[in-house]
């Protein structure tokens, strides 16, 4: 049985009706209120309440709602969410789901909506006082949860992957996958597209209208490139943060992918587009990608590798193979 079944047969949500291909919304059964304020994704089982903020996953609303006999039918997530696909693991999907009971209140402090936050599966590891973003492949299957800490004053690299101690699976190669990917895969419709680098801009952009994946890192990578080229897309934007490692990443990309429309550059004294208002954001007019290699390109050691060897594609590509 569905979990829509199991809700709709119980009676116990008010206005319970499908919105879209995967949501259901009803009235809140966690606040008093007559507007259907209470969204369900039907395909993961997680929920979320616009209006008191209480949030969880499937076997906390069955339970709360006294069909907990039911929980142990549904898988977590939905079989046809997580596709045919072989490296993910549901101790992953549990650890997800834990952390997803937790919205983070310092992502909502600056600006992100509870709907986006929710979309992304973005939750609180409070015991490890991390903010987690799940990390799906292309095909939608979740493969890696990467935490970044709460304050941003600490030493080191913001964001840490969760080790295969922690969740049972070991960190994804990053470069084999192109974040949110898959939401764009889905959406099916030709649209632009902006590639940037980090999880937070790539959300920020998702938010304000914008078709967005990203890197992960701050340059494009072979497989991320295939990927790219399998999405529905009209145009493709470059999105590089707003300092040298934006740069020199732009540069190598640009180099090696000559697939790109245009390059957005984000104007001082801002660093990437989660900096930025929509209205903002508007404002920016892309640059044609060999304008701006002239104004704004770094020569790194990549680059130089790149021009002094290498010149055909074919033993770049063999190149990139072996250094990933
Ligand atoms: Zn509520």
């Amino acid at each position: 049985m569905d979990l829509y079944g199991i809700l709709e047969d119980s009676g116990q949500l008010d206005k319970l009706r499908r919105s879209g291909p995967v949501n259901a919304v009803a009235v809140c059964p966690y606040h008093s209120d007559s507007a259907p304020s209470f969204a369900i994704n039907l395909n993961t089982g997680l929920w979320l309440c616009y209006a008191c903020g209480a949030r969880g996953n499937s076997t906390m609303l069955l339970r709360d709602m006294g069909l907990g006999h039911y929980a142990g039918r549904l898988s977590p997530i939905a079989p046809e969410f997580l596709r045919d696909d072989d490296d993910t693991d549901p101790l992953l999907e549990d650890y997800v789901l834990e952390a997803f009971r937790m919205c983070p209140r310092s992502l909502l402090d600056v600006g992100f909506s509870m709907e986006v936050l929710a979309d992304f599966e973005i939750g609180y590891d409070r015991h490890r006082r991390k903010i987690t973003y799940p990390i799906r492949n292309n095909r939608g299957g979740l493969i890696g949860i990467t935490g970044r800490a709460m304050t941003d004053n600490t030493r080191g690299p913001k964001y840490l992957p969760y080790g295969e101690d922690e969740v049972g699976i070991p960190y994804p190669k990053k470069s084999h996958h192109l974040y949110n990917a898959h939401r764009v895969l889905d959406r099916g419709d030709k649209d632009d597209i902006l590639v940037v680098e980090g999880f937070k801009g790539c959300m920020w952009l998702e938010m304000l209208g914008y078709s967005s994946t990203s890197m992960m890192t701050n340059r494009l990578s072979l497989h991320q490139h295939d990927i790219l080229m399998n999405l529905p897309h009209n145009d493709l934007y470059l999105v590089p943060d707003n300092d040298t490692g934006g740069r020199e990443g732009a540069t190598v990309t640009l180099q090696r992918y000559p697939i790109f429309d245009g390059v957005i550059v984000i104007p001082d004294p801002y660093n990437s587009p989660d900096d930025m208002s929509l209205a903002e954001f508007r404002e920016l007019q892309p640059l044609n990608p060999i304008l701006w290699r002239d104004q704004y390109g770094i020569e790194s050691k990549h680059t130089r590798d790149d021009e002094q060897g290498a010149r055909s594609l074919e033993e770049r590509i063999r190149q990139e193979k072996e250094r990933w």
